[in-house]
């Protein structure tokens, strides 16, 4: 599948828009307690690459006003817990359709715009709130 040309404005070369986690129908009993996840934040080496975390504990998603999810990172420093919404996330351990097909869709996307470099990027789609709280920038747009 083509993605329709610059439909998002972003010009060719800088860095790809992320219009595919936003319009992800996930529901909040897609994961549980205990689940390894991974938030897709950018490429490397040719493939996508994020931070792989595992869930604690259902927790209020504030940006969202939405159910989210307690996540803790093994390797977040000062920033080991965050709450995110289900949305972000992607099964780890489980290769269930509904990760897998969103996984397919984001190399689709981002790969053939980065496949030429072989380093880190890291598209900058997230925020962290003081509060903790993981946004995507089309979550921080819609809720102020
Ligand atoms: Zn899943």
């Amino acid at each position: 599948m083509i993605p329709p040309s610059n439909s998002t404005g972003s010009p060719p070369g800088r860095t790809p828009t992320d219009h595919l986690t936003p319009e992800r129908d996930m529901t909040h009993r897609h994961f549980e307690a205990g689940d390894h996840v991974v938030v897709i934040k950018g490429v490397a080496g040719g493939e996508l690459w994020g931070d792989a975390m595992r869930i604690v504990a259902p927790s209020w998603h504030t940006p969202t006003n939405e159910n989210g999810w307690r996540l803790r990172d093994a390797t977040g420093g000062d920033q080991s817990y965050v709450t995110a919404h289900p949305r972000y996330l992607v099964h780890l351990t489980r290769r269930c359709p509904d990760c897998v097909i969103y996984l397919r869709a984001m190399e689709d996307h981002l790969l053939p715009k980065t496949h030429e470099r072989s380093s880190l990027i890291d598209f900058g789609w997230y925020t962290v709130t003081s509060l903790g709280q993981l946004v995507h920038v089309a979550d921080a747009r819609s809720g102020r």
